[in-house]
């Protein structure tokens, strides 16, 4: 477990409470409005350089996004955080505001679908030299951190088989060779895990997932050290992917309940990976809080609780896996993750579609893989759904 935890229930109702509070609102307004008005020309000027508060145009800043950033701020425990439009807008404006021609950046092989498509295609394009890396071979990161390392990348847990990677062992190296380390912490959400204490200095979320938790609203965050967290907000005021007001609201309405949701998407996974287990139509489980979990002590280390993500291997092949989810009632057959309501599909049919059988045997994919986003209803009715589900095949 990392530092003592941040109090996120009171944090996340009020941490940016005192400055959005000028109409005494108790619930935040959603400022729809385009540009900003000021009669005073020189206060125009100065909100325009930044030398006082305020907004001008809502493609750089806007009232109603704002408080979200300065909350997500608070929970990460950071001096700077930016949102996007999506987690995808917060990954690539990342990638590309701080890595150019000429640069090196190591990661993963298992990042999300979309990353993995900007380290192999869009960033060589851009003569970015990109070293991607086993997942788990941590001396094999730590050589190519080695080679040069402008930009280390990393994700934990990973989709869809739950890897868990060492991030303070990682981030120790990377800046021994002046490399940036950025952790992609969706899974977790600082609730769980909180990687600027472990040693990373951006960490990026798809806010789409468990902040917003209610699969109504998609968002990207990045937050960490103010410097770097500048040279992105840059990039993404030209570059454009601001998120909107109305999603602002949704994804903090949702940060309201961030602490109580994840807890109980812990307890929920815990116990239907406890049942999985020892399913017999069940071949593995993969969840970190698995005591055979390859890094069960990495995410003891690590996490303060091991999430609402787990996956599941069938025994059999693929057409076993249509059997069961059109069996399961309490679970919609949908993408995405990290809502309030339980999500299941197969990474074959969902975010490794593209790749063929013998690629995806390469990543440790079986045909027969299950993804199961544990949502927060009553687990006896997700066992008891899984049961009946897994009585039918
Ligand atoms: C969904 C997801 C993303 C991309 O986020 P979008 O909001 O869909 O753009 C990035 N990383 C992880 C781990 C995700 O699950």
């Amino acid at each position: 477990m990392t530092e003592q935890s941040r109090r996120f229930g009171t944090l996340a109702l009020w941490a940016a409470h005192r400055e959005t509070a000028a109409e005494k609102d108790v619930a935040l307004p959603i400022h729809h409005s385009v540009s900003f008005a000021y009669d005073d020309v020189d206060e125009w000027f100065d909100v325009a350089v930044g030398k006082r508060p305020g907004h001008i145009y809502s493609r750089n800043t806007n009232p109603t996004v704002r408080p979200l950033e300065l909350t997500m701020r608070a929970l990460d425990g950071a001096e700077e955080c930016i949102s996007f439009s999506t987690g995808m807008a917060a990954i690539s404006n990342t990638l590309f505001a701080l890595l150019g021609p000429g640069d090196r950046a190591v990661a993963i092989k298992d990042t999300y679908g979309g990353t993995n498509k900007i380290f192999l295609e869009f960033l060589p394009r851009n003569n970015v030299d990109v070293a991607l890396c086993d997942t788990l071979d941590f001396e094999a990161i730590e050589a190519e951190i080695r080679k040069g390392c402008k930009v280390l990348y990393l994700e934990t847990p990973t989709n869809p088989t739950l890897k868990v990677v060492d991030i303070a062992r990682l981030a120790r190296v990377a800046h021994e060779h002046r490399g940036i380390v950025i952790v992609d912490n969706t899974f977790a959400t600082p609730v769980n895990q909180r990687p600027l204490e472990l040693g990373a200095d951006l960490v990026v979320y798809s806010a789409t997932k468990y902040l917003n938790g209610h699969s109504d609203a998609m968002g990207g965050i990045l937050s960490g050290a103010k410097d770097l967290v500048d040279r992105v907000f840059h990039y993404r005021e030209i570059n454009g992917a601001a998120l909107h007001a109305h999603s602002a609201y949704m994804i903090l309405r949702g940060l309201k309940t961030l602490e109580l949701r994840i807890k109980r998407h812990n307890e929920n996974a815990q116990q239907v990976a406890e049942y999985l287990r020892e399913h017999d139509k069940v071949e593995s489980v993969f969840y970190p809080g698995l005591p055979e979990h390859a890094n069960h002590d990495i995410a003891c280390r690590q996490m303060d609780g091991f999430g609402g993500m787990l996956s599941f291997a069938l025994r059999g092949d693929f057409d076993q896996v249509k059997l069961l989810l059109p069996r399961l009632r309490y679970s919609h057959n949908a993408a995405s993750l990290g809502s309030v309501s339980t999500l299941v599909g197969p990474p074959r049919v969902t975010s490794h579609v593209e790749l063929s059988m013998e690629e995806r045997r390469a990543m440790g994919i079986p045909e027969s893989l299950v993804r199961y986003s544990v949502g927060i209803e009553n687990v006896e009715d997700l066992l008891a759904d899984l049961a009946s589900g897994l009585a039918g095949i």
